[in-house]
C-alpha cells in the first residue's frame, strides 16, 4: 500500500518535473540582414567569413541562455557580437548617410514586462543594442535620439567611441557609388530602396528557461540616408517587438514599410487574435501581405515562447541562424 502510494507520488513528480521542462526550452534566432544577396555576389571566402561570424553569435548568446542567463541578456550579446564585426550594417560595420555619417539605430524588448527601449541616429554609441537596454532599464523612456540619446549613454558609462571608429572601406564605397547614381539622376527613393545597398541590419530573439521571450534590433539604416531618417529597427512595433503571449521578433528590410505596416507587432497580433501560429504569422505578413507591396522587401526573425520559430524573407537571401539547447549551429544565407 505505502509501497503504491511512494510511486503513484513520484509519477506525479517525475510528470511535473517533464511539464516543466517543456516550458523550460531554449532557443536563439538571430538575422543578419536580408537584400540581394545570391551565389554570384558572393565570393567563397566572405560567405565563409559570414557563416563564421553567424555561427559565434549564435555560440555567444546560448552559451547566456544555457547558463540560466535570461533572454534579454542572450539577445544583447548576441547582437553586441555582430555590432563589432565589419560584416554588418550595425555598429562597426554600419553604412553611410549622405553627409558620410554614421547614425545608428537600435532597440530591445523585453516579452515577459513588455519594457522596451531604443535609441536613434547616434554617432558615438559604441554598441547601440546597449544603450537602447539602458534607455529601458535606467530612463522612464522608450526612446531616445541623436543627441540627447549620446548623452544619456554618456552618463550611464557606456563606451563612447569617435565617429571614425564607424569608417570602413567598404561602406564608404557604396556610398560613393550611390552617389554617383544620384548624380546621374536616380531617385533619392529609389536608391534608398535599392536592397544592395542595405543589406545587414542585424538582429536575435530568444526564449530562456523561464518562459520568457526577448528580441533586438541593430542598424545603421539605409546607405544615402537623408534627413536624420530613422528606419523601422528602433520602432516598437514594427522592427522590433517581444510578448510572451505571442512572440519575439527583429526585422530587416526596406524600413519605411515595416514602419507603415506595423510589421512586429501584425505578426504578434495575428497570433494573438487570430490563433495563427508563429510560422503563418510572420509567412502571412512577409510572403503574402508585404510581397503584394513594390519595394516592401525584406525578412523577419519571429519566436514564441514553446521555443517554435519561423525566418521568411521576401528577398533573394537572408543572413540567418538558429541554435537550441544542443548547442548546434544551424546557419544560412540564401534562398535554400
Ligand atoms: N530595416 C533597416 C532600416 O530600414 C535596414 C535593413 O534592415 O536592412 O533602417
Amino acid at each position: 500500500m505505502f509501497k503504491r502510494l511512494l510511486l503513484s507520488v513520484a509519477t506525479f513528480v517525475f510528470a511535473l518535473i517533464a511539464a516543466g521542462q517543456e516550458t523550460k526550452k531554449i532557443m536563439l534566432v538571430i538575422h543578419g540582414g536580408a537584400g540581394t544577396i545570391n551565389r554570384s555576389n558572393m565570393t567563397a571566402d566572405r560567405e565563409k567569413e559570414y557563416r563564421a561570424a553567424l555561427e559565434q553569435a549564435l555560440h555567444i548568446g546560448q552559451a547566456v541562455l544555457v547558463k540560466g542567463g535570461t533572454s534579454l541578456d542572450a539577445v544583447e550579446a548576441s547582437v553586441r557580437f555582430m555590432e563589432d564585426s565589419p560584416l554588418f550594417n550595425a555598429g562597426k560595420g554600419a553604412v553611410f548617410t549622405h553627409e558620410g555619417k554614421n547614425e545608428l539605430d537600435a532597440a530591445i524588448m523585453d516579452g515577459k514586462t513588455k519594457k522596451a527601449g531604443s535609441v536613434a541616429g547616434v554617432t558615438i554609441i559604441k554598441n547601440p543594442i546597449t544603450a537602447a537596454r539602458a534607455v529601458m532599464e535606467k530612463s522612464q523612456h522608450v526612446m531616445m535620439a541623436s543627441r540627447g540619446a549620446e548623452l544619456f549613454a554618456t552618463k550611464m558609462g557606456l563606451e563612447i567611441v569617435d565617429p571614425s571608429y564607424f569608417w570602413t572601406e567598404r561602406r564608404w564605397k557604396a556610398l560613393q557609388d550611390e552617389l554617383v547614381k544620384e548624380q546621374q539622376g536616380k531617385p533619392q527613393a529609389e536608391l534608398e530602396r535599392a536592397p544592395e545597398n542595405r543589406f545587414g541590419t542585424v538582429g536575435a530573439v530568444a526564449v530562456d528557461q523561464y518562459g520568457n521571450l526577448a528580441a533586438a534590433t541593430s542598424t545603421g539604416g539605409t546607405t544615402n540616408k537623408q534627413y536624420g531618417r530613422i528606419g523601422d529597427s528602433p520602432v516598437i512595433g514594427a522592427g522590433t517587438y517581444a510578448d510572451n503571449e505571442s512572440c519575439a521578433v527583429s526585422a530587416t528590410g526596406t524600413g519605411e514599410y515595416f514602419i507603415r505596416w506595423t510589421v512586429a507587432h501584425e505578426i504578434a497580433a495575428l497570433m494573438k487574435y487570430k490563433g495563427l501560429t508563429v510560422q503563418q504569422a510572420a509567412d502571412q505578413v512577409i510572403n503574402k501581405t508585404l510581397k503584394a507591396v513594390p519595394g516592401a522587401d525584406g525578412g523577419v526573425i519571429a519566436l514564441d515562447a514553446k521555443g517554435n520559430f519561423a525566418m521568411p524573407f521576401n528577398t533573394e537571401g537572408m543572413y540567418r541562424g538558429w541554435m537550441g539547447a544542443d548547442g548546434v549551429a544551424h546557419v544560412s544565407i540564401y534562398g535554400d
